[in-house]
């Protein structure tokens, strides 16, 4: 008990667990029990030997491990959905943008036919006029006109050859995100179904866990039930019960001295780790649980 005070902050609430768990009367001294569950037709209370109490707990604690499994991997899977939905997502703001300034360079080359329409009006115009000029001044000055009007044409047929190369190039770009885009949503909608069979199987998976889970409970008494839940809401793994490890607790890796390992095999009184305040069983009754 001498390097208990590294682990000071918990062990309030652990002595009160070891406390509550070791006082649990050893009535039934028979070492070997059949060993199906502790399911007896006498009593809970006092017919269940430590040994059957130890492999109901470890039995319970392997199917609440599984639960905690399947929940831990589900949690995971909505998000890669996610990232699969936000590329596709990104893939489509990109199109959109490239289809805008598509319709932007398609307007842009509309104005500028527009434009040249107009100048070719006024050049009409002015040719009707120089039809009847009274003198020289006005036709130059028409001439002049026109002239402006000519080079106007050229600056927006320039103009539109600019645009037009920009297009194909918009063009290019855009059938390149839309396949790319076509591709991704493919294999968004592919992974999305294969989540989906995943999460029904695991739903349905951990629905049956949970009715085994609840089972087990039943075969433990109230007051080691409430201990083995609050342990396990207190460790970060949800591990209450565990096995020795190279002579160390399983579940904080904290040396178990030889005597204590030598109390845990007799199977007389439930132990639980003096570090951590997990239920410790011996590899006998880990390999007696098959679940
Ligand atoms: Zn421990």
């Amino acid at each position: 008990m001498a390097k208990k005070t590294s682990k000071e902050t918990n062990s309030k609430d652990q002595n009160t667990v070891e406390a509550e768990v070791t006082a649990v009367p050893v009535e039934n001294n028979t070492p070997k029990v059949k060993l199906t569950n502790g399911k007896t037709d006498d009593s809970k209370e006092k017919s269940i030997s430590v040994e059957q109490k130890l492999i109901s707990l470890f039995s319970l604690q392997q199917i609440d491990s599984q639960i905690d499994k399947i929940r831990i991997i589900r949690g995971e899977l909505p998000l890669e959905v996610q990232d699969l939905e936000d590329e596709v997502a990104g893939l489509e703001t990109r199109i959109d943008n490239f289809i805008d300034e598509i319709q932007s360079l398609e307007k842009s080359i509309n104005d500028k036919l527009n434009s040249i329409k107009d100048c070719k009006l006024l050049i009409k115009k002015y040719e009707e006029q120089q039809a009847n000029v009274r003198n020289n001044r006005e036709y130059d000055s028409l001439t002049k006109e026109m002239e402006f009007q000519n080079l106007e044409i050229q600056l927006c047929e320039k103009k539109i050859k600019e645009f037009k190369a920009q297009l194909d190039i918009k063009k290019i770009d855009v059938d390149k995100a839309q396949s790319n885009h076509n591709e991704k949503k493919n294999d968004l909608d592919i992974k999305k179904a294969e989540l989906d069979d995943i999460v029904a199987e695991t739903e349905k998976e951990e629905t049956e866990l949970i009715e085994k889970s609840h089972e087990h409970q039943k075969l433990i008494e109230d007051r080691l039930l409430i201990a083995y839940k609050r342990i396990r809401k207190n460790a970060s793994n949800g591990l209450a019960v565990v096995g020795i490890e190279r002579d160390a607790c399983g579940g904080c890796y904290n040396k178990i001295p030889p005597q204590r390992q030598l109390d845990i095999k007799m199977h007389k009184k439930i132990i639980v780790c003096e570090y951590c305040g997990r239920v410790l069983v011996d590899n006998l009754i880990a390999e007696t649980v098959k679940i």
